[in-house]
C-alpha cells in the first residue's frame, strides 16, 4: 500500500485477509505453517485464528499424525460460509453459476438467448436464473453476482459500451441494471477477463498468459506479472479485431480481415484454428508471452484440432530458441469458464476486505 498509512485496526483487517487468502490458497494449513508463510508471529495467528473460526470462515481438520507426535489440526476455509453467482453473457446464451466460497460450481442455469434480444430481456432472464440458483441457500450468505460480458465495456463504470453485434446494446448501465432487479452487489467484466481470472483462480501463477477465448466472438485476457491486466480503459485484449489481411472481407467492427472474421469463414475447423495461430504468433511477440490458454465453445468442440494447429503455426512464424518456449494449454474448464471467473471476481474481492 505505497503513500497510505495503516492504523491498527487496518493492519488486523489486513493481516486477516492475508491469512484467509494462504489458507485458501494452500487449500489448508496448519498454525505452524499459517505463521511461517505470513511472517507473522505465532501469537498474531493464534489470536487472528479464533475470530475466523468463530465467524465461521473457517473450519478446523483433525488429520491423523504421521508417525509419534500429536495429531496435525488443519485450518481450512468452510466451503459454505459464503456463496457468489457467476454470470455469462453471451450473444445467443446466458450462463448462471452459483458457487461456494472455494469458487467451486454448485449448480447451473443455462437459457437461450433469442437474436436481437434487449438489456430488459437479458436482465430478466438473468435474475430469474439468479433466483432460481440462491432459492436453497440463505440469501444473507450470498455475496453478490459478477457477470462477464461481451465488450467493448467498462469495467468501472459497469457499463456496457458498444457490445460488438450486438444491435441496440449501447451506453447500457448493466449493473445498476441488474444490482437494482436482484438486490446484489454486481461486478461487470469483459468475458475474456473473467475467464483469464478463472483460469488462475486460486493462485495467480506466474506465467505471461493469454487465455483466448473462442466463442460468437474472439478476445482473449491477459494475466501478465502475475495480475489480469484490463488496460486503462478496461479494455484491453480486443485480438479478435488484429487485422491479418487488410484487404480481407468486413467484419462486424468495421474493419476488415480481422483474425475473427477470417477464423469464422474458414472452410474447416483446422484452417479456422490455423488462422488463429497466425494471429497469435504477433500476439506472443508483442507481450513476450509464456503460455497460451484456448477456452471456449469453438475450442472445447475440436480441442486436439485446436492446440495442434495453433501450436504449429506458433512453431513456424516463431522459430523460438529453448529460453523463449511457449506453452500451449486447452483450458481444463469448458464451458463454465467465463462464468466460473466472473463469480472469481466476486468472491476475490471478498477475500480483499472479509467480514
Ligand atoms: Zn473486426
Amino acid at each position: 500500500m505505497p503513500g497510505t498509512g495503516v492504523n491498527l485496526r487496518g493492519l488486523r483487517e489486513h493481516n486477516r485477509a492475508l491469512l484467509l487468502g494462504q489458507i485458501l490458497r494452500a487449500g489448508g494449513l496448519s498454525r505452524v505453517e499459517l505463521a511461517e508463510r505470513s511472517g507473522l508471529t505465532q501469537q498474531a495467528v493464534s489470536k487472528i485464528v479464533p475470530e475466523l473460526l468463530t465467524t465461521g470462515l473457517l473450519e478446523e481438520q483433525r488429520l491423523p499424525a504421521a508417525g509419534v507426535g500429536k495429531p496435525r489440526t488443519l485450518l481450512r476455509v468452510r466451503p459454505n460460509a459464503r456463496y457468489a453467482l457467476g454470470a455469462q453473457l453471451d450473444r445467443d446464451e446466458l450462463r448462471v453459476l452459483l458457487v461456494d466460497l472455494l469458487g467451486r460450481p454448485l449448480a447451473a442455469e443455462v437459457r437461450p438467448l433469442r437474436a436481437g434480444f434487449t438489456p430488459d430481456h437479458a436482465v430478466s432472464v438473468l435474475a430469474e436464473a439468479a433466483e432460481l440458483l440462491v432459492a436453497d441457500v440463505d440469501r444473507a450468505l450470498v455475496l453478490g453476482m459478477g457477470v462477464g460480458a461481451v465488450g467493448p465495456l467498462d469495467h468501472r463504470e459497469g457499463i456496457v459500451r458498444d457490445a460488438t453485434n450486438l444491435p441496440g446494446w449501447h451506453e447500457v448501465p448493466l449493473r445498476e441494471l441488474l444490482a437494482a432487479r436482484t438486490g446484489l452487489p454486481v461486478i461487470l467484466d469483459k468475458n475474456t477477463n473473467t475467464a483469464a481470472v478463472a483460469q488462475h483462480w486460486p493462485d495467480g501463477g506466474g506465467a505471461a498468459t493469454a487465455v483466448v477465448l473462442v466463442g460468437t466472438g474472439i478476445g482473449v485476457g491477459l494475466f501478465i506479472d502475475g495480475r489480469l491486466y484490463r488496460g486503462p480503459r478496461t479494455n484491453a485484449g480486443e485480438f479478435g479485431h488484429t487485422t491479418l489481411a487488410f484487404d480481407g472481407p468486413r467484419c462486424g467492427c468495421g474493419r476488415r480481415g480481422c483474425v475473427e472474421v477470417l477464423h469464422n469463414a474458414a472452410a474447416s475447423t483446422g484452417e479456422a484454428a490455423g488462422l488463429l495461430g497466425i494471429g497469435l504468433a504477433d500476439l506472443v511477440q508483442v507481450l513476450d508471452l509464456e503460455r497460451v490458454v484456448l477456452a471456449g465453445r469453438a475450442v472445447h468442440a475440436a480441442p486436439d484440432v485446436y492446440r495442434e494447429a495453433v501450436e504449429a503455426q506458433l512453431a513456424e512464424l516463431l522459430p523460438v530458441p529453448h529460453w523463449q518456449r511457449i506453452r500451449v494449454e486447452v483450458s481444463e474448464l469448458g464451458e463454465d469458464v467465463v462464468a466460473l471467473g466472473a463469480a472469481a471476481e466476486v468472491l476475490t474481492a471478498f477475500y480483499e476486505n472479509p467480514k
